[in-house]
């Protein structure tokens, strides 16, 4: 990452990594337990959010269609019936309980 060494990254990873844990506490949601997974999202979505202004989920192509990508700024659109059926987001940054539950025994 020798493109981000003033600084930028570091910064941009707090605000999403906040963001992301502001809404796991307001809405009810689970954080991805495993720290090397989360991490590896979070990273995707500073990336993002430096490169495109807005913290476009990393898992998705930034289409350049403001509809489409509109949909998938973290938390997507999606994030809540996938984790209904598959037990994650897409990228896995959040999951269902149970899977929380597993991981931390
Ligand atoms: S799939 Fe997960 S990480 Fe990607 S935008 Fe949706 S909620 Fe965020």
């Amino acid at each position: 990452m020798a493109e981000f060494t003033d600084g930028t990254f570091e910064e941009a990873l707090r605000r999403v990594t906040r963001a992301a844990e502001r809404y796991g506490r307001r809405d009810g949601v689970t954080l991805q337990p495993d720290e090397a997974v989360r991490n590896y999202v979070l990273r995707g979505l500073a990336r993002n959010l430096i490169q495109h202004g807005k913290p476009y989920c990393p898992c998705r192509e930034v289409t350049g269609d403001a509809d489409q990508d509109r949909a998938n700024i973290c938390p997507c659109r999606t994030h809540r019936d996938e984790i209904a059926t598959f037990g994650a987001c897409e990228c896995g940054l959040y999951v269902a309980e149970s899977e929380n539950t597993v991981d931390q025994e």
